[in-house]
């Protein structure tokens, strides 16, 4: 391999190219006529988009030749000073001092402090090269991207549950084969509007669909069900609905004891989520969760598709499992027109989580911690396997590591705007402050490169060759329709390049065709196996399944697998794995300063952190504004009218929109869209201090904020005062990881504070076998770094029947106290049981259905 393969221009004249939407994960087929004249494109008839496109894959030829396209590199005028103005420099210039940076940052902090942050958008082959060149050019652990923020806690249930995560493990045809349909947090009327039409086809054909979301969305609209939950409760819901399905006998057990492994735990877990508890949880009627799960149960073919709403939160991978569970107990995947999906987001997010560009894994989605996959890796990189790095961090441990001790010194980011998408924005653009060295590799000057020493023109789309995996796992060709302006470079050939000057040259190419060859040998044997994928079959058979292993001479190839699970699922006994979960609260709940519930998502004409589409004229004239979403009732309470000035507030920052009253939204929730920056920016808001311990997802989703308005409509939104804002939380301490030396002095620092649940207590009976919260009062969590024990329990009844309190940690009863009628009980707690910081102890009450009365309560512990 060698730097010099790169593709030669394209003939002159116009000509017409089949390819693809830049945008979502749909990818929808379209064809670019460029060469003499401006681009203009149309639909094609492709098997997914079938000759739809929504208004941001109509307007994606505006951009090529947009005044603000980035054509030269640029460098900061003083050196090191980014107070200074950015200026046009040479390639050579540029990379030179990218190459510097690189070598003082290693030579004086180690090879792990320099840092790799890439995107969702890259095509399959720039991911694979920028991870392998993070591993064999720098030979560091640092590299993430942004899909981490994105797809990671459906990949990580998918893994756990299924040993494979393909987003959707069937064709999108069987959405429209489905007699119902569930899709849990997904718009995809707003989203990917031409994905629609599978639904309408499912409709017309008599199909129910279940929409869960907290917002009445476009899509949700079209339903015939729309459940309505709060924020961050869609695990209870889950395990509600399956709830009822073991006690209606809905499960199939035949399918269970075939072909999966773990129910048992399941059915026990799931006892405790009985349907008043659930509409309790979750705002969700008794009738409608009843509704949802017989019709889910007697259809014939039935999907279960979860998305972002489900899965951005701290327990997001344990909600995309809960869903799962669901699926399995029902005997949906595997099965034809049935099972479990996720609706992939950024265009390639399903190939960029493939091909190495994640912290801990190798191409074919390997890991990264398998000896057996580095020898593997290695030798198709032609490097030692013990020259790879370990695996690094999460992106946004990564991001919140920068400048600091053990963190990266110098990062070198493409395709991704994290000072708009990362959560909690202010701290990551104080973080990217605290670099020695940034550069940045965009088509634009967007709100990250803004801060860069050195930012590096890339090419767009249009202008690159290289393959994409959409939402169905379909590898499918973006193909070249004109050449880049001259002075860019697309990412493979600046990588190539970088490679070459880091001494590292002759293991990388800049050419498309020839990296996507290496690719497959690197993935052959792995899970996602693309070793039987070529550029020819893609455009013959108008893309290709994975995975699709090669094949030996003479034998049959591989056709590529639409459907997976239909025989076996991945796991080593080829059976589904189920998994007990339980709800947890959002970790910031809505108190007197923050008294609602914040939720971020996306806008029909906007996509991701807006670098392109806010640069669209004709998408500016559809969405010129953010506007955030609010009731009626919490308008009129707040004195805030349709487009008036409101300021959201929260821990992390204040943020202003434009206000959207619609009644589509819960009165005690505010949706914000995510796709600005600046004083508009709704990841300014967000919480990233909980982060799901699996998937390491920061909660999107829930946070807890403030509404103000700020004045009346306006056209340009005024930023909020930067003296206003809070300051960004300091850097966290990284974890030390010498040994603990133990210590034979007395410590005076170990405190211990006793703590009370207690009170008296009105008490409404619905049965004793339902017990449910008596008051928010009895709910205690254990602080983060402190731990907890109970020491007795105290309780007297002042009703004429016997009642119960129950113990209950993290949703799960763990101790009955039985109190006779007009009596009272003390129960000493004599099991020493630690309570780890964030366990949630409550305490709950059941009754005689009918009985009157009240309680007294006393539960004592210890905190230290
Ligand atoms: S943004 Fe998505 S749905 Fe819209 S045209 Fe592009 S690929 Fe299709």
């Amino acid at each position: 391999m060698s730097t010099t393969a790169v593709p030669g221009p394209l003939p002159t004249g116009t000509r017409s190219t089949e390819t693809h939407c830049p945008y979502c994960a749909l990818q929808c087929g379209m064809t670019l006529t460029a060469g003499d004249r401006p681009a203009t494109l149309v639909p094609a008839d492709f098997p997914v988009n079938r000759s739809g496109l929504c208004s941001k894959g109509w307007s994606a030829a505006e951009l090529l030749d947009h005044p603000e396209r980035l054509l030269r590199p640029l460098v900061r005028a003083v050196p090191g000073d980014r107070t200074s103005p950015l200026v046009e420099a040479s390639w050579d210039e540029a990379l030179d001092r990218v190459v510097e940076a690189i070598g003082r940052t290693q030579e004086r902090y180690g090879r792990d402090a320099v840092g790799c942050f890439g995107g969702g958008g890259l095509t399959n082959e720039q991911a694979y090269q920028f991870g392998k060149f993070a591993r064999v050019a720098l030979r560091t652990s640092a590299i993430d991207y942004n899909g981490r923020f994105c797809m990671s806690s459906a990949a990580g249930a998918a893994n756990r549950a299924f040993g494979l995560d393909r987003g959707m493990p069937f064709p999108l045809s069987d959405v429209a084969a489905a007699d119902v349909v569930v899709l849990v947090g997904s718009n995809p009327a707003d989203t990917m509007p031409p994905a629609m039409q599978y639904f309408d086809e499912g409709r017309a054909r008599g199909a129910l669909h279940v929409v869960v979301d907290p917002r009445r969305t476009a899509t949700a609209r079209n339903a015939g069900l729309h459940l309505q939950p709060l924020p961050g409760t869609d695990l209870a819901l889950a395990n509600g609905l399956l709830h009822v399905a073991l006690a209606e006998g809905l499960v199939d057990e035949a399918y269970v004891a075939a072909r999966t492994t773990g129910f048992d735990d399941v059915r026990a877990g799931v006892a405790a989520y009985w349907p008043d508890r659930v509409e309790r949880l979750t705002g969700v009627p008794v009738e409608d969760q009843r509704r949802a799960v017989f019709a889910l149960a007697r259809a014939p073919r039935a999907i279960v598709l979860t998305a972002r709403g489900a899965e951005q939160h701290r327990s997001g991978t344990d909600t995309a499992q809960a869903w799962i569970n669901l699926a399995l107990a029902l005997g949906l995947p595997g099965r034809p027109g049935s099972g479990w999906g996720t609706v992939t987001g950024q265009g390639n997010g399903q190939g960029g989580r493939e091909h190495g560009q994640k912290a801990d894994q190798l191409p074919g989605y390997r890991l990264l911690s398998d000896p057996a996959a580095r020898a593997h890796v290695a030798g198709v990189w032609g490097v030692d396997p013990g020259d790879l790095p370990q695996p690094g961090r999460s992106a946004f441990e990564l991001l919140d590591s920068l400048g600091t001790d053990g963190g990266v010194r110098t990062l070198l980011v493409l395709a991704s705007n994290v000072a708009v998408s990362a959560p909690d924005a202010r701290r990551v653009l104080s973080r990217l402050g605290d670099l020695d060295f940034l550069a940045v590799s965009d088509f634009f000057l967007s709100e990250t490169a803004e801060l860069a020493d050195v930012v590096l023109p890339s090419a767009m789309w249009a202008e690159e060759s290289g393959t994409m995996t959409n939402l169905e796992g379909r590898v499918i060709r973006r193909r070249r329709a004109l050449d880049p302006p001259v002075g860019v470079r697309d990412d493979l050939q600046l990588l190539a390049e970088l490679a070459g000057r880091l001494g590292a040259g002759h293991l990388f190419s800049a050419d498309p065709e020839t990296v996507f060859a290496e690719l497959g040998r690197a993935s052959a044997g792995g899970t996602a196996d693309y070793s039987g994928i070529t550029y020819r079959r893609i455009d013959d058979e108008q893309g290709v399944f994975w995975p699709c292993p090669a094949t030996g001479d003479g034998e049959e190839r591989h056709p590529g697998t639409p459907r997976l699970f239909t025989e076996r699922f991945a796991t080593p006994d080829g059976r589904a794995r189920f998994l007990r979960v339980e709800h947890v609260e959002a970790h910031e709940r809505p108190d007197a300063d923050y008294p609602y519930v914040l939720t971020t998502g996306r806008v029909l004409a906007q996509y991701q952190s807006g670098t392109q589409t806010r640069r669209s004229r004709s998408l500016q004239l559809i969405a010129p504004t953010p506007r955030a979403e609010l009731h009626p009732d919490l308008a009129r309470q707040l004195g805030i009218g349709p487009d008036d000035v409101v300021e959201l507030a929260t821990r992390r920052g204040r943020a202003r929109f434009h206000a959207a009253v619609t009644d589509a939204i819960r009165p005690d929730v505010v949706f914000a869209p995510f796709h600005w920056g600046g004083g508009s920016s709704a990841n300014a808001l967000t919480d990233a201090d909980a982060l799901d311990p699996t998937s390491k997802m920061p909660a999107f989703k829930v946070c807890a904020v403030a509404v103000v308005r700020i004045g009346g409509p306006a056209e340009r939104i005024p930023a909020p005062p930067t003296a206003g804002q809070p300051r960004p939380s300091p850097h966290r301490r990284q974890p030390t990881r010498e040994a603990h030396q133990p210590s034979r002095r007395r410590t005076a620092t170990v405190k211990s504070t006793p703590r009370f649940l207690q009170g008296v207590y009105p008490i409404t009976g619905e049965g004793l076998s339902k017990p449910g919260p008596v008051d928010p009062a009895l709910r205690y969590t254990v602080p983060s770094g402190r731990s907890a024990q109970a020491l007795y329990f105290r309780g007297g009844n002042s009703t004429g029947e016997l009642v119960y309190v129950l113990l209950v940690r993290d949703g799960e009863p763990m101790r009955w106290f039985p109190i006779g009628a007009r009596s009272d009980t003390h129960v000493p707690l004599r099991v020493v049981e630690d309570l780890t910081g964030g366990t949630v102890v409550e305490l709950h009450a059941a009754a005689p259905e009918g009985v009157l009365g009240e309680v007294v309560v006393d539960l004592g512990l210890v905190e230290v």
